[in-house]
């Protein structure tokens, strides 16, 4: 009985594995064409000032909505387009997009709201990065000053020599650059110096029981303390409450982004929310509200 029982629960758990891999194929394939439709879509998310809660800017992320199986986790849709180079594409997409939208928002309010674009390490292997991100700006209109690239730590890992002089190139036309998920990743404190790094991001993982937790505190506060004596500016990430925001407030954190100010939304319904009461409206439209 133990036996046929155990049988049956490997057939099952095999059954299970061949439908996961042909659902990802499947995905694989979707992605393909959806990049190359120009399909995707791009959500905005806020980035708040601490001090005096001012609206600055929003990072940029991919969105996919699946014509059969409905949004797909980002999460998900990336990594498969990191493991079959797709990323570079769309990582293009995303960029262009995020100018031009940012741009016509700026003219449409008067403001100079900055743009944050994630940027996969594989397209540092693009020779071409450089010019492509000096085009986007220059062809949208958006001085590269309002631009800010996230990369993550696993860009310092390989070709060092070329990715610090993509990262020169980019800071010098006045563009940012940001260490994303900051304290996840190989975190060795060299890179801070040895790469031109305008801020760190700390990721959501230390800031999730940041209002309780006082090991967590003592990290958050000590990030903070040392990005301030390089100085390097600091933003938050996957603030939900008051208190969390509190205690940033109180470690003197430059920024916060969360769905304590907004979750990411596109364009169009940010400018409605601006257009009905102002920047102020647009950043605590919560969640459930
Ligand atoms: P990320 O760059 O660290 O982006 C922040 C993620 O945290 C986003 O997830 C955002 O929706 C989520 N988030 C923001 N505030 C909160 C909060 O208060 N609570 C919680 N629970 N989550 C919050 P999302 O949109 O699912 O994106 C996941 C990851 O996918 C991003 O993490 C980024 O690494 C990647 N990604 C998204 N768009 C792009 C892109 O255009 N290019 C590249 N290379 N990666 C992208
Ligand atoms: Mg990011
Ligand atoms: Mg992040
Ligand atoms: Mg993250």
């Amino acid at each position: 009985r133990a036996k046929n029982s155990s049988n049956r629960s490997i057939v099952q758990f095999e059954k299970k594995m061949a439908e996961e891999a042909a659902y990802r194929h499947q995905l694989e394939q979707d992605l393909r064409k959806a990049v190359s439709h120009g399909d995707l879509d791009l959500a905005l998310q806020p980035q708040v000032v601490v001090q005096g809660e001012k609206l600055v800017g929003f990072e940029a992320l991919a969105r996919w909505q699946h014509p059969e199986f409905g949004a797909i986790r980002p999460d998900l849709f990336i990594e498969i387009a990191e493991q079959t180079g797709l990323i570079c594409e769309l990582g293009k997409q995303v960029l262009n997009r995020a100018c031009r939208e940012t741009a016509l928002l700026n003219t449409q309010f008067d403001k100079s709201f900055r743009i944050s674009v994630n940027l996969s390490s594989l397209q540092f292997q693009n020779e071409n990065l450089v010019q492509f991100v000096e085009d986007a700006c220059r062809s949208h209109g958006l001085a590269p000053e309002m631009l800010e690239l996230e990369v993550t730590e696993s860009l310092f890992l390989s070709n060092s020599e070329q990715t610090k002089t993509a990262l020169a190139a980019i800071r010098g036309m006045g563009a940012r650059i940001a260490l994303d998920d900051f304290g996840t990743g190989y975190s060795s404190l060299s890179y801070l110096r040895e790469f031109a790094i305008d801020r760190i991001k700390l990721d959501r993982s230390f800031i999730k029981d940041v209002s309780w937790s006082a090991s967590d505190q003592r990290i958050v506060k000590g990030i903070i303390s040392l990005a301030k004596s390089l100085d390097i500016s600091t933003i938050a990430e996957g603030v939900e409450t008051n208190q969390q925001r509190e205690f940033l407030e109180e470690c003197e954190c430059d920024e916060i982004q969360g769905f304590y100010y907004g979750v990411p939304s596109s364009a169009t319904d940010l400018s409605s929310l601006m257009k009905k009461g102002g920047e102020r409206y647009a950043i605590h439209h919560l969640p459930d509200a």
